[in-house]
Parts: C-alpha cells; sequence; structure tokens
C-alpha cells in the first residue's frame, strides 16, 4: 500500500489519512497499555483478532440501525471509518460488578447489578480519564444535553444488543466503553459510535465459568491473553482463516 500520512498514534492503534475526504485508516497494533499506560506489553495477534471482532459488532450494530464510523475493513490489521470529531468522553456500561466499580465501592465482582449503569470518564492520559458527572460535561462543553440523550440512547441500544449477542455464544458482557463522535452532513449533526469495540474495552466472561477472555487476562497478569481473544472470535465464528499471525503484512482482502 501506499505510504499515507500518519494523523495520531494512540496506545492500540494508528490513524492514517484516508482513500477520500472525510475518510481514515484505522490500524490496529498488538501493544497493550494498562493502568493508564503504566503497564506496557504486547499481545500478539492482538491487532488483527480486534479488527476482526470490532468490524463485526459494527456491522452487526449498523444493521439493527446505529450509526458508526466503520465503513469496511481493508485487510488483517486495518479499516476504513468515516472522519470524526471525538468527543472527549468513555462512556462505560455496566452489567455486572467488576475492576474500577468494585475497588471503588467494595461491590463484590461477579455481582450482577440490579439495572445497568452508565458512567462517563473524561478522556484525558495526563488526568487519568477521571469519572466526571453530567454537569461537567455540559458545563466545560464536552458535549451537549442533546449529544448525550443521543449517546445514552445509542449505548443502551448497543448494551441490549451486545448482551443478547454475547450471550447466544456462551459469554457474559460484564461492563464495555464505548466512544463517540460528531459526524457531519452537509448542515447536519449526527452522533456516531467510533473507536473499537473489542476485547480491549469489554469485560467478557464465560457465561459458565466465569472465565474471563478480555484485557482483564493482561492487566492481572493471568497468562494466555491472546487465546483469551481468540476464543471470542471463534465463538463469534470469525477466527481469521490465516490465523493471527499476518507475518506478510496487511493483504487486500476486497
Ligand atoms: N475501559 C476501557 N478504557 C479505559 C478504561 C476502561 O476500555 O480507559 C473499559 C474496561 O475494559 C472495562 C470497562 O471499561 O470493560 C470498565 O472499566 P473500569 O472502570 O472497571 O476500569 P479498569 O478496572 O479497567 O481500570
Amino acid at each position: 500500500m501506499a505510504r499515507r500520512r500518519q494523523l495520531y498514534e494512540g496506545k492500540a492503534k494508528i490513524l492514517f489519512e484516508g482513500p477520500e475526504p472525510g475518510t481514515l485508516v484505522q490500524y490496529f497494533k498488538d501493544d497493550a497499555t494498562a493502568f493508564n499506560a503504566q503497564k506496557k506489553g504486547t499481545i500478539t495477534g492482538k491487532g488483527v483478532l480486534n479488527n476482526r471482532i470490532s468490524e463485526y459488532l459494527m456491522t452487526r450494530l449498523a444493521e439493527i440501525g446505529v450509526p458508526t464510523h466503520f465503513i469496511r475493513r481493508l485487510n488483517m490489521r486495518e479499516q476504513l471509518i468515516r472522519e470524526v470529531e471525538i468527543i472527549p468522553l468513555e462512556v462505560v456500561v455496566r452489567n455486572v460488578a467488576a475492576g474500577s466499580l468494585s475497588s471503588r465501592l467494595g461491590i463484590p465482582e461477579g455481582q450482577r447489578l440490579p439495572r445497568s449503569i452508565i458512567e462517563y470518564y473524561y478522556k484525558n492520559d495526563q488526568l487519568g480519564d477521571p469519572m466526571v458527572a453530567e454537569e461537567h460535561i455540559t458545563c466545560f462543553g464536552w458535549a451537549s444535553t442533546q449529544d448525550l440523550d443521543d449517546m445514552v440512547a445509542l449505548t443502551l441500544r448497543v448494551n441490549d444488543f451486545l448482551t443478547g449477542l454475547f450471550l447466544g455464544v456462551g459469554i457474559t458482557l460484564v461492563d464495555f466503553k464505548l466512544e463517540f463522535g460528531r459526524l457531519w452532513e452537509n448542515e447536519e449533526m449526527r452522533i456516531v459510535l467510533a473507536d473499537e469495540i473489542s476485547p480491549d474495552n469489554c469485560r467478557l466472561w464465560d457465561a459458565k465459568t466465569g472465565e474471563k477472555m478480555d484485557k482483564d487476562r493482561f492487566r492481572r497478569d493471568l497468562g494466555k491473553v491472546e487465546e483469551g481473544y481468540q476464543e471470542v472470535a471463534r465463538r463469534l465464528g470469525i477466527l481469521p482463516e490465516a490465523g493471527v499471525r499476518d507475518m506478510k503484512g496487511p493483504e487486500a482482502m476486497q
């Protein structure tokens, strides 16, 4: 592929200029970080799996009418996406207590919540992504009340749909993080799902055994991290045929 201009490099992904105005290429790396990048590592094949898993989930969501930035997968590690104005919030949904909810509030990990909880975190590495309330979000102009209403409505739909989809393959969707962006079309603005949905930003537990199949295997040094991600892809029926070690580099699929 021709050399493209790199626009941004994050912890797990790189964004390149896309082939047409208003598009970007999202490249999935094997790099993994946790605890605000204090822990760093590599999970072999993670980028390939997350590219595929995110493609699959975004496509299923688009089919039920959830707008997303995803256009199509280009190759093993890249996807074409729409360029959006990222809203600087991480929207976390929780169905079962785990992670920071358990440690902050003393709710035992694994306890099913009586109803799903939505939390907001301000995307700012220097501040360590602090949790914020709606009041902060609207006061500082990170999103309007209307933006928030749209994000909550989409988040609840995504949660219901993904909870059912994962349960169908024997996986409990414990919690996950979404990011949204503003997509401008002519004079109209729409809030769309952005970033990725993958075991990097979801907690996925085997519905019977409770075995973790997500980034907690890396965060908590549980071992078999790649295997966890692979098992999620296998259950979704989308394990890349060529395997996850794309030593040949990107390869056009279309
Ligand atoms: N999460 C994420 N990015 C972050 C923080 C959290 O994708 O910067 C996801 C995480 O994978 C989990 C959910 O959001 O599925 C809730 O995470 P939590 O607040 O429990 O934080 P953690 O324990 O991961 O630090």
